[in-house]
């Protein structure tokens, strides 16, 4: 699915040069690479604050932490997507409340979150799954409305782009109140190991979360807050400083692979290419199909024996899932979300696809199909 091998081999010096050289400096810990990294990611993105924190899951932990929430309030958040939204909320003794999805895009509905919205809702957190934004202009008019937060989970979509109604271009995670990504190895910008940041353009909030990151603490040893410990370590910071030049590059290698897969499925009726939010970039961290009248299965153990990967994200959504049964929710109140875990495949995709390897991907895949269809 990935190729970290090959995309380390082009920047093997740098890399290398960067991990020695904390390694002299014996400053493991919030060492300069770290303060370095930080600056460099304010202004690829814009954000008036990076804290650059341990991975993305502690990333939108420690944004619902600085909002002074109360048990039993709500957070708005889509079923299809990866499960580490709705595990901090309820960690934090939070109530989840998930709702559908847009076919099209996959990303979370709009409609959905208005017929969510109860007196308790205190926070909506929108998914840029795959690589694009979700409809930030309509969600932030809702918590307008509504006098709700809104945090981005951009995990999947640093990089991307949302030109908003009035013209404003923007980078995900900079557009909420608090936006979160992770730099888990196979993400866009991923480093060789755990890491993650939190990104916001509020001074009180950016204190908070830099305090609750640091075991509630400003001032050393005073503790005003529970906090926790994450931190991005400062090889994981050093790596990502040599990486982050290379982002518009990779998501471009991105972009081209998934123009590659567009045209030659674009046609094909037992396939749906990904559509496209109208507002947003899409910085194609999964490239993901939507199957009809296919035996999934079939085809990728067929993939499989010509040694094509492909994954299905997501099989399950999360009020299917048993951690989070939950009697409000029951198999059939997320039809879209339900449909998508069915159909959904996500082909290879990174910054190491060449030509070859392309047309070697999708005339198997139109093989496949031949004898996979239903
Ligand atoms: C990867 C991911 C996360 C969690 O990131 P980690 O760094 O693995 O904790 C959260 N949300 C989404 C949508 C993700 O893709």
């Amino acid at each position: 699915m990935v190729d970290l091998q090959t995309q380390y081999q082009h920047i093997k010096k740098e890399i290398d040069l960067g991990i020695q050289a904390v390694i002299d400096s014996a400053t493991f810990i919030k060492g300069p690479a770290v303060k370095s990294f930080q600056e460099h990611l304010e202004a690829y993105t814009g954000a008036k604050h990076v804290i650059p924190v341990g991975n993305g899951t502690d990333a939108l932990q420690i944004a619902l932490m600085a909002l002074n929430l109360q048990p039993g309030d709500e957070v708005i958040t889509p079923t299809f997507t990866f499960i580490a939204t709705a595990e901090v909320v309820a960690l934090l003794g939070l109530k989840p409340v998930v709702v559908d999805v847009d076919w099209d895009t996959m990303n979370i509905s709009v409609e959905a979150i208005r017929k969510a919205i109860t007196p308790r809702t205190k926070v909506i957190v929108p998914v840029h799954l795959f690589g694009q934004c979700a409809n930030m202009d309509a969600i932030m008019d809702i918590a307008r409305e509504h006098n709700l937060y809104v945090v981005e989970d951009a995990c999947q979509a640093i990089g991307a782009q949302y030109t908003s109604k009035d013209g404003n271009i923007r980078q995900a995670a900079t557009i909420g109140h608090i936006g979160c990504t992770s730099f888990f190895p196979s993400k866009n910008l991923g480093c060789y190991g755990d890491g993650g940041a939190i990104f916001t353009n509020d001074d009180a909030l950016a204190d908070k979360m830099r305090a609750i990151a640091n075991h509630g603490m400003v001032i050393r040893y005073h503790h005003d807050e529970v906090g926790v410990n994450s931190r991005l370590d400062s090889i994981q910071a050093a790596i990502l400083d040599v990486k982050l030049p290379h982002l518009n590059e990779y998501i471009a290698s991105r972009q081209r692979a998934a123009a590659y897969y567009d045209k030659v499925f674009g046609n094909h009726p037992n396939m749906i290419i990904p559509a496209r939010e109208p507002q947003s970039t899409h910085v194609f961290h999964q490239y993901t199909l939507r199957l009809v009248n296919v035996n999934r299965d079939a085809l990728r153990d067929a993939l499989a024996e010509k040694g094509i990967p492909s994954m299905i994200y997501y099989p399950i959504p999360l009020h299917l899932q048993k951690a989070y049964q939950d009697p409000r929710y029951q198999a059939g109140d997320f039809p879209v979300a339900e449909k998508l875990a069915a159909c959904v495949l996500s082909l290879p995709m990174h910054t190491e696809l060449d030509d070859e390897q392309l047309a070697y991907i999708t005339q198997n895949v139109l093989e496949a199909l031949n004898s996979c269809t239903l």
